[in-house]
């Protein structure tokens, strides 16, 4: 279980660590089908949201509606995600993150707290079923989609709930988990971490290799973010199906941040069929400020572990402002930053492999301007539009991509319905 709420929001405003915002000026759109593209407003981007379905990858909703239950029943706008902000943004699939840290792997909690990040969802699915309903499939996200309800699709933020038993595997797909991320982190009994220096496995573990092949069977979608280089490319050799990084961004960008995937990666990742979902944070998105919220996470790391019986919010807001008064305020990226990423993948690899991984309530206050939370998606949208992509493009960068993945994981595993 999550026994230690304030610990666990301590560990969790800290995971993604932190970025500029450069209002440069828009670089000139792909060079795909712009002609068609007629200027645009934002009635426009509106109109083509609407017509298509919006993907979202990662929403940290779960661990929210865990540790403020009473915000879910009161129905009050908090965080980033809501139904009525949902609607605005047309956003039509929104991948619950049934996210469990490295501390509840050590304490052995993992399992159970996965079980019970599902349960919340559950339960919201159930309280309000007009308006959301649990996906479990592409047919699933496309008859919702039909009846205007909102999707919500499981993913698994950290391999640890299956407790070294692959058996596990097959208990959280019957539960509704479509995806897992297979580390976090640290390295877990499946893989290496991007933020964890100790590699114990080089890349995947064996029992990594085998959930892989174990997902594959089922059909449920392997996630690379988070994962070391090596566990990544190790995840490649082994799956005999596309895979995706369901929140990361282009390191291009960010030199050096092993959390995004370099051009090599991006490039083997559209060669094997998988998608990269541009993740929003800040921190992801420009050196300015992943340099500030690197420096800022481990500062805060150090001040929080120093008052463990403090309120973690409140702490984090006091520390958060203390920081800012000596270093100076957080470079937000803004959305032309998003935009560059987008542009980055598809000038890479075409626009076949990319998508849209927020990490909405996930990253803190770290959201670019622009793009702050989920009703912003048509913002993303006029972007496109003005960068000359067609609406073709616009709708496989908003979802499509994504389900054609997730729809080519379910064929191998032989579930076409
Ligand atoms: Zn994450």
């Amino acid at each position: 279980m999550l026994k230690t709420p304030v610990a666990a929001l301590a560990a969790f405003l800290t995971l993604c660590g932190g970025v500029t915002a450069t209002f440069a000026a828009t670089p000139a759109g792909p060079e795909r089908t712009a002609a068609a593209v007629p200027a645009s407003g934002p009635q426009d981007a509106e109109a083509l949201a609407s017509r298509h379905i919006v993907v979202d990858t990662h929403i940290d909703l779960p661990l929210k509606l865990y540790l403020e239950p009473s915000e879910l029943a009161r129905e009050e706008k908090s965080g980033e995600f809501d139904y009525g902000r949902a609607r605005e943004g047309h956003l039509d699939v929104a991948f619950m993150s049934i996210y469990t840290s490295a501390a509840q792997a050590v304490r052995g909690e993992s399992f159970a707290a996965a079980n019970e990040l599902i349960d919340l969802v559950e339960a919201l699915a159930a309280e309000f079923p007009e308006r959301y309903a649990i996906a479990r499939t592409v047919a699933d996200v496309r008859g919702n989609f039909g009846t205007g309800r909102i999707s919500l699709p499981l993913g698994m933020e950290n391999g640890s709930p299956l407790a070294g038993e692959l058996d596990n595997v097959g208990k959280f797909y019957e539960r509704g988990i479509r995806y897992i991320t297979l580390a976090h982190s640290k390295a877990n009994a499946l893989s290496d971490s991007s933020y964890d220096s100790d590699r114990p496995w080089a890349g995947l573990s064996d029992f990594g290799v085998a959930v892989v092949k174990e997902m594959n069977r089922l059909g449920m979608m392997v996630d690379v973010s988070h994962l070391s280089d090596d566990a990544f490319y190790d995840v490649l050799e082994v799956s005999s199906a596309p895979v995706i990084a369901s929140h990361s961004s282009a390191r291009h960008f960010t030199p050096g941040f092993e959390r995004n995937m370099s051009d090599e990666m991006i490039r083997a990742l559209a060669a094997n069929g998988g998608v990269i979902m541009i993740n929003f944070g800040s921190m992801f998105l420009t050196t300015a400020a992943n340099d500030y919220s690197a420096a800022r996470s481990d500062t805060r790391e150090e001040f929080m572990l120093a008052r463990p019986d403090g309120d973690a919010d409140a702490l984090a807001s006091e520390f958060d402002e203390l920081y800012a008064q000596l270093h100076g305020p957080f470079p937000f990226a803004d959305l032309n930053d998003v935009l560059d990423h987008i542009d980055h993948v598809t000038s890479l690899v075409g626009v076949d492999y990319v998508g849209l991984g927020s990490d909405f309530d996930g990253v803190g206050d770290a959201l670019p301007v622009g793009l702050k939370d989920v009703s912003d998606f048509p913002n993303l949208v006029a972007g496109l539009i003005r960068r000359g992509y067609s609406e073709e493009d616009i709708a496989k960068i908003l979802g499509e991509n994504l389900l054609r993945v997730w729809a080519q994981v379910e064929a191998i595993a032989g579930r076409t319905d």
